[in-house]
């Protein structure tokens, strides 16, 4: 078999890291809000250009093939690390861990700068292994990060971006520690036989770590979704000014707890509670009084209600509440609590004056599907509960029980 040239997998990952940031290059642009993807095309463009330098070792000046592609190689895995950063949202790096790659990369330019003007290799050894230690940090770090933000248990994506990124910064590290042992200094870039296989790992890695990273985005823009989804659901079940629910809500779980009581033959009952004379309230205490004292009164029923009792705002000062498992018996006596408990209430935006309500009440009976019936039966004794004077409790009369 021929034997490949470390120098011709060098310009093979140059090429390669200048084609992974041509693809994420324009993905930075589709999701430019904390997405690191910008940053993770800087440190792909910053592996690129390493790379070409690295590989005209020996030929281009020094300044250019050990300083300047060392620091970029130093500088483009940070800005990998960073770009996991911004996609987890995590508040900028403090500045002393931003140190030890620079501390680092300068001890590396020192070393260099004591060798190049004889081209000797001297303290190439040393320069070696402060480049592993940038390598090795910036590997525990990653590690670190992903530790930390990456939630349980990881996905395909943290897997592949850990894997194939911490193992080449693992292996440079193993590769300095070994050149630092040789006795016979050569090019630790192009003439050691490590080389070979530990570029063509890297070669591999990049696409895999590249790939981890849309993976990673993936997730983190899916679980974005699904939190926004679920903001929403409620939302589009819940009374913005009471925040207790509102008719869909309602609609939603009456279907559900009607179907239910059918078949099991529980009972199943409807307050309809509308508050007395609230036009007044407002005239006399302005409209943001009258929703101060519609949010109390939600809060009070809320209060009184058992779990799986549901509670919603229906029109302006009207609420209905389903009560399952409750039989009109019962109902009647949750709602004189309820009645109670809001003529007991002294409110300062009604100068401690307070409010009543008229509450109708109707049972499920035998057949009735749906709520609507159920409603309009609470409605009609609402109906005669207002009829009757108000601040009272009144039962459907045609309501024949379960
Ligand atoms: P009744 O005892 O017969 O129910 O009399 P009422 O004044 O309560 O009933 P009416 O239907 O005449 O008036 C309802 C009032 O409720 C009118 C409206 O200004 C008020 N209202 C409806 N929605 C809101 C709201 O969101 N906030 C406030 N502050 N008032 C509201
Ligand atoms: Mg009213
Ligand atoms: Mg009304």
């Amino acid at each position: 078999m021929t034997p490949i040239h470390p120098q011709t997998l060098l310009i093979a990952l140059a090429i390669e890291f200048v084609a992974l940031t041509l693809v994420t290059l324009p993905a930075s642009r589709m999701w430019p809000v904390a997405s690191g993807m910008g940053r993770w095309s800087i440190g792909n463009a910053c592996l690129g250009v390493s790379m070409a330098l690295l590989s005209q070792r020996g030929v281009a000046p020094g300044i250019l093939t050990v300083v300047m592609a060392n620091g970029l190689l130093i500088y483009g895995t940070h800005s990998l690390h960073l770009a996991v950063r911004s996609l987890y949202e995590v508040p900028p790096m403090p500045f002393w861990r931003r140190l030890p790659p620079l501390v680092c990369w300068v001890a590396l330019a020192l070393l260099w700068a004591l060798d190049g003007s004889t081209h000797e290799l001297a303290w190439a050894p040393g320069r070696v292994v402060a480049f592993g230690l940038a390598m090795l940090w910036s590997a525990g770090s990653l590690g670190q990060e992903l530790t930390l933000r990456a939630p349980r248990p990881w996905s395909l994506g943290t897997w592949y971006v850990f894997v194939a990124m911490a193992m080449p910064l693992v292996g440079q590290f193993a590769r300095s520690v070994q050149y630092a042992g040789t006795s016979r200094l050569s090019d630790p870039v192009l003439a050691m036989r490590s080389a070979v296989p530990l570029y063509a790992a890297c070669a591999a890695c990049g696409v895999f770590m590249t790939y981890g990273f849309f993976l990673l985005l993936n997730d983190r823009l899916q679980a974005q979704l699904r939190t926004a989804n679920a903001r929403l659901r409620e939302d589009a079940a819940t009374d913005p000014l009471t925040h207790v629910g509102n008719r869909r809500q309602l609609d939603t779980v009456a279907a559900n707890e009607i179907g239910r009581a059918h078949r099991y033959g529980w009972p199943l009952t409807v307050l309809m509670l509308d508050l007395d004379h609230f036009k007044r309230v407002n005239d006399r205490f302005g409209h943001a009084a009258g929703d101060e004292v519609l949010c109390a009164v939600a809060a009070v029923c809320q209060r009184q209600l058992r779990g799986h009792d549901v509670l919603a705002r229906i029109g302006g000062e009207e609420f209905a509440i389903l009560l399952p498992h409750s039989d009109l018996l019962g109902a009647e006596t949750t709602a004189r609590r309820l009645a109670q408990e809001i003529r007991d209430l002294q409110l300062d935006a009604l100068d401690g004056t307070g409010v009543t309500v008229s509450i109708g009440i109707a049972a499920l009976t035998e057949g009735e599907q749906g709520i609507h019936a159920l409603l309009e039966r609470a409605d009609a004794a609402l109906y005669r509960a207002k009829s009757a004077g108000r601040d009272r409790v009144a039962v459907d009369d045609d309501n024949a029980p379960r």
